[in-house]
């Protein structure tokens, strides 16, 4: 029970990260020439890699060897830990069979590699990230994106008349923004899809991360996710979903592995992920990545759930108080987001404060825009803007440190 406001700020602020990550204590460097502890809110760029992971890749790694071509027993231990880590991975986000998952680089080379394969028209909102407007883009058949309306249900709306309207192979949607950290309600969104007569694709990226979800029980026909902010380092993502389109596609990566005979002239290519997967896959990116999700089942969802709620509430109840500081909104009726926020300060040049968070107080955020220019222009962000973002091993004293510095630089104006 909660003896006033005080103990329960002192016992938040006291509240340990749910998971450790490696380099949670890096000491920088700040203008000044002190050091400080590194108050990470980039984690939505690219999230540290967790102690359990890095352990795991430190394990594996001396049985380390070719996979699917060795007959050797590191050969065959090298093939079992990358499908093993296919099945975990697929397993994780609800996937029915282990052949629907395609281990790939991250989520852009998930979409790039959706989009060779989609078999007609595809609709898209004016929210998302490049990744999933630009490969649409490069496919053969015409791709709509419309403007996002500003309430949750009245995008809704629009998406059944444009589905009803035209006919759409595909409908390709953000799981969660990674500008303002806004989600669309996924189950809903699946059967106006369905209903529309079109599949849907869900970007992940940001959502994986922050929530619990399977695309099995949403309906969802495809997502792609990126290991590099799944608390996996670098080089590992993957597309789940519906084998169909895909192994009809020409190979994303012609070459060795994915074919099952080559002739001079002719070549009989493989079904399943092997498909698409030419060439030495990464073994230890997609060991990673299953370590990852082992990782997020031990917290479990209500606690990532729960973790991800308080610092975001935190973060932008702290903004709200800040004078002149403006916070990015799609959805003015939106009441699911996750730990992702976008602000600006008046009169200040995004790209010096987040200098100066990093230079006075050894704070890293983003800014730019983001690699979402269509929505930021649309929500009145065209010059750029700055983005804290929270994960596991963030804190509320992480969140009480950006709130404290942006009140003082704030003061002492620009
Ligand atoms: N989609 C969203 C929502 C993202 O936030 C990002 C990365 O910032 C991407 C796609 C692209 O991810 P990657 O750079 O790992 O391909």
């Amino acid at each position: 029970t909660e003896r006033g406001d005080g103990l329960h700020t002192a016992r938040l602020a006291d509240r340990a990260p749910l998971a450790p990550l490696i380099g949670a204590a890096t000491q920088v460097p700040l203008a000044d020439g002190s050091h400080t502890r590194y108050v990470n809110l980039d984690i939505a760029a690219s999230a540290p890699a967790l102690e359990s992971v890095a352990g795991r890749v430190a394990e594996v790694l001396p049985w380390y060897s070719s996979v699917h071509r060795g007959a050797g027993y590191l050969s065959r231990v090298s093939t079992s830990l990358y499908e093993d880590s296919r099945q975990r991975i697929g397993a994780f986000f609800g996937a029915t069979r282990a052949d629907e998952t395609i281990i790939v680089r991250n989520t852009t080379d998930a979409t790039n590699l959706l989009a060779a394969s989609v078999p007609g028209n595809v609709l898209v909102l004016d929210v998302e990230h490049h990744a999933n407007l630009l490969p649409w883009r490069r496919t053969n058949h015409t791709v709509r994106t419309i403007p996002a309306p500003t309430t949750i249900a009245e995008t809704l709306e629009t998406l059944r008349t444009e589905l009803a309207r035209s006919p759409y192979a595909l409908l390709a949607i953000t799981g969660a923004s990674n500008v303002t950290g806004e989600a669309l309600p996924l189950a809903q969104v699946a059967d106006i899809a369905h209903e529309g007569g079109a599949r849907l694709f869900v970007d992940a990226a940001q959502l994986a991360p922050h929530r619990r979800f399977s695309i099995s029980e949403l309906g969802i026909d495809y997502i792609a996710i990126s290991g590099h902010k799944l608390y996996a380092p670098y080089g590992a993502g993957a597309l789940i979903g519906k084998s169909d389109w895909l192994d009809a596609a020409p190979a994303f990566l012609a070459g060795g592995g994915a074919v099952g005979h080559v002739g001079i002239d002719d070549v009989v290519w493989q079904t399943g992920p092997a498909r698409h997967e030419g060439g030495s896959p990464n073994v230890i990116g997609a060991v990673a990545l299953a370590a990852a999700c082992d990782a997020l089942d031990g917290i479990g969802a209500a606690a990532l759930d729960q973790h991800d709620r308080e610092l975001r509430g935190r973060l932008l109840r702290g903004l709200a108080q800040i004078p002149g500081v403006r916070t990015a909104r799609i959805w003015a009726d939106s009441d699911e987001a996750i730990g992702v926020a976008t602000f600006t300060v008046d009169g200040v040049e995004p790209g010096l404060l987040a200098m100066q968070l990093s230079a006075e107080f050894g704070i890293g955020v983003r800014d730019g825009k983001f690699c979402a220019h269509p929505l930021l222009r649309r929500l009145g962000f065209s010059g750029g803007a700055v983005r804290a973002s929270i994960g596991v091993g963030s804190s509320s004293a992480d969140v009480d440190t950006l709130l404290t510095a942006l009140r003082q630089l704030v003061a002492n104006g620009p």
